[in-house]
């Protein structure tokens, strides 16, 4: 057992404080301490080797005939003469039924928190049911926005008279030119100028190992801290603990250091014919049948890539309006004619026969 502190108490008939432990009875009023004493410590103050001696002994016991406190090493009450019986509570008993009863009475009040607080979460959930509509709504809106964007881009039902058609052609000319390259490996056909060593990618090589330091969070030492437990006699034992003390220490690993190592290849540096795009000639007319621009070309040059375009002029509800057509449904038009279609803001999709 720990050293012994002095506790104090308040005597509850005449309001007088800081009562040693020690002392039975009050010594303003003259009345021992009863049931509603508490013990409490004020500072740290040691019992003399005097007053230890029959302290730290047992909890007090409360007599259940004159409501005296007596020390645990006696046997009769030290002011009516009565035996301990087993109606004799001891302090801490005591002490857990005033609580008890402190709890209850405090209670009375709880009820009001209690339901007051319930009341703040029947608005909260209200608030978060008010937020989780707007949430919807918003989504809501959204798909509307999504249905009707889709809505408008679907192709739809038009009686349109063809105005006018039109076509735009383009092909592109290639050129074959002695070109320069150069590549790891030699294609076929190409004449080699000259070779150089190249780095062609990098390799992770171990070098070995380096020292770094780093801070390490650790414990670095140790110190005492002290509890005081209530004896239940109007003393504390002090009770030493052994506490940890962390901080951050500088300590040293070891970690493996890479290089990035050149791997070399043979680079081949060379000249090579290859057709490249050269020009791209263009021709548009209004006819049913479209022409393909029909460029000169050298010896040394061939038609590449070749695209059509189409395009009518319809009016349709007294409005003039250009479509781009396929070439399926450009060769079923003609100016001047009616047709009902299916098309959406671009493009007549489909003739409805
Ligand atoms: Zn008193
Ligand atoms: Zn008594």
């Amino acid at each position: 057992m720990g050293k012994l502190v002095m506790g104090y108490w308040d005597c509850p008939y005449c309001s007088t404080k800081h009562i040693e432990g020690t002392s039975r009875e009050c010594p303003s009023c003259g009345k021992p301490r009863g049931q509603e004493v508490k013990f409490y410590m004020d500072g740290v103050r040691y019992l003399s080797a005097e007053e230890s001696r029959t302290k730290g002994k047992g909890a007090d016991w409360l007599c259940d005939h004159c409501g005296n406190y007596n020390s645990a090493l006696n046997t009769r009450c030290s002011s009516c003469g009565a035996e301990r019986g087993s109606n004799d509570k001891a302090y801490f008993d005591v002490r857990k039924e005033q609580d008890a009863k402190n709890a209850r009475s405090a209670s009375g009040t709880g009820t009001a928190a209690g339901g007051q607080n319930s009341g703040q979460g029947g608005s909260k959930r209200g608030r978060s049911f008010g937020a989780w509509k707007i949430v919807l709504i918003g989504m809501l809106v959204i798909a509307a926005i999504i249905g009707l964007a889709a809505i408008i881009a679907m192709p739809k039902k038009r009686t349109v008279t063809v105005k006018d058609m039109s076509w735009k052609t383009s092909v592109d000319v290639e050129k074959y030119l002695l070109c320069d390259e150069d590549d790891w490996e030699l294609p076929e056909g190409a004449t080699l100028k000259t070779t150089k060593q190249e780095v062609h990618h990098t390799e992770q090589e171990y070098v070995g190992e380096r020292e770094e330091t780093y801070d390490s969070y650790e414990v670095i030492g140790s110190h005492v801290e002290y509890s005081y437990e209530d004896n239940g006699d109007g003393t504390f034992s002090e009770v030493a603990n052994d506490v940890d003390d962390y901080g951050y220490v500088t300590r040293t690993r070891s970690v493996p250091v890479y290089r990035d190592k050149p791997i070399y290849k043979t680079k081949y540096y060379y000249t090579i014919w290859r057709w490249k795009y050269d020009r791209t000639e263009t021709a548009e007319g209004g006819g049913k049948t479209p022409e393909y621009p029909d460029p000169q070309l050298t010896d040394k040059e061939r038609l590449g890539e070749k695209s059509v375009e189409y395009e009518v002029t319809c009016e349709v509800k007294n409005k003039e309006k250009i479509y781009k057509v396929k070439e399926a449904i450009y060769d079923k038009l003609d100016i001047g004619e009616t047709y009902n279609v299916k098309a959406d803001s671009e493009e007549i999709v489909s003739i409805i026969e």
